[in-house]
């Protein structure tokens, strides 16, 4: 079997691991590079998780393959926490993260599918498309212009992949520029598919969804995910949403292939994360308590960058930000950082620092830069 060409210049790791194999050999670094929530999860939601592994030692609770679409009822739990009831269960798919289902999404276009991302973002939108053979047109964002989108930059698409909150800036579009987005979509016949990973970190009154008016029904499908906020990722939840109303050009329903694309190819989500995930969306306050810590951190990892004399951006809607600088943090201070130009080869001189830190490393990394600079 002769190897595909353009799976061939694969790397073996992705960018966040390779950044983390640089300091394995060191002792003593504290890492700001992870975007990965240290937890803990809630001790109800593993207690259910407990409960739920049990029943499966029992011959009247084993239960076999989950529904290859998801569990109704945590499709209706998200639809009435995300989405204030407004999509029926059919439109709502459980899945085990967004990578997968990004990647599902790239191999039902297919290689014909012209698509676009904001550049710097998150790696899949690129490599997901390149290992299907379909074009990708970055957008880059402009240092000078503060990471902000420019929608006026956007060029015809097939596919958008968008994602607000941004992954590496942590910076979310306000109503204006999501409406013209879908602007976009409908102008040139194209689907936006919203990220939505960090949507519920956002402290402003920017907007969580994409589907802000009917028009978004038609023109833009949403992944959501429980790996950040509720530190699922290890874990392995998500959902998307794929609105009766989007069609692909020749009119056929976006909603009916993706349901036979998928009963076709995956044999759903496991019940034990299924469950894990009712019980948080039936108690949100522990959820809530996680978000605003970690932003209360983001804040305070902010000001002290700031109060060193550091031009920061974002950060006040995820729970990322980016540092305008050249020092190097790890042979300097033993502090882990994750240049920008492991997203974008073009983007010297900006770090991401992460949120998702423990209090204990927060100390430390506290201590060592309060003296410096
Ligand atoms: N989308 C973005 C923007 C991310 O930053 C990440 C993870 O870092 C993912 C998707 C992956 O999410 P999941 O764990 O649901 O696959």
């Amino acid at each position: 079997m002769a190897l595909l060409n353009r799976v061939k210049g694969l790397k073996k790791i992705n960018i966040f691991q390779e950044i983390l194999l640089k300091a394995s050999g060191m002792k003593e670094v504290v890492s700001l590079a992870v975007g990965d929530n240290p937890g803990p999860i809630p001790k109800l939601v593993i207690e259910e998780l407990i409960e739920e592994a049990k029943s499966f030692g029992t011959i009247e609770g084993h239960k076999g393959y989950p529904p290859e679409e998801g569990l109704v009822a945590l499709k209706g739990l998200i639809n009435e926490v995300f989405y204030s009831g407004r999509f029926s269960p059919e439109e709502i798919f459980i899945s085990d993260g967004i990578k997968t289902d990004l990647f599902r999404l790239q191999t039902l276009f297919g290689p014909s599918a012209v698509s676009s991302y904001f550049a710097p973002g998150y790696p899949t939108y690129k490599e997901g498309c390149e290992i299907i053979g379909a074009k990708t047109v970055p957008i880059y964002l402009d240092p000078e212009k503060g990471f902000v989108p420019e929608v006026d930059r956007v060029v015809p698409f097939d596919v958008f992949y968008l994602c607000s909150p941004n992954n590496p800036t942590g910076i979310a579009m306000d109503k204006d520029q999501i409406e013209a987005m879908i602007d976009k979509a409908r102008t040139y016949e194209g689907l936006i598919v919203h990220d939505a990973c960090y949507s519920p970190y956002i402290q402003t009154n920017k907007p969580k969804t994409i589907f802000l008016n009917d028009e978004a029904l038609k023109f833009a499908v949403e992944l959501g995910s429980f790996s950040k906020w509720a530190a699922f990722s290890g874990i392995r939840l998500s959902w998307a949403v794929i609105p009766k109303e989007v069609k692909f050009r020749d009119g056929s329903s976006l909603l009916k292939a993706y349901t036979g694309f998928l009963n076709a190819t995956y044999n759903g989500v496991s019940w034990l994360s299924q469950k894990m995930g009712c019980t948080l969306l039936k108690n949100t306050n522990l959820f809530f308590n996680q978000i605003d810590s970690t932003m209360q951190r983001v804040q305070q990892m902010k000001e002290l960058f700031q109060l060193k004399g550091f031009e920061v951006y974002g950060g006040v809607d995820g729970p990322y930000f980016l540092v305008k600088t050249r020092v190097d943090f790890l042979q300097k201070f033993k502090i882990l950082t994750l240049p920008l130009t492991s997203f974008e080869t073009d983007y010297e001189g900006f770090i991401r620092v992460s949120g998702f830190i423990s209090e204990k490393n927060w100390q430390i990394v506290t201590s060592r830069l309060q003296n410096s600079f």
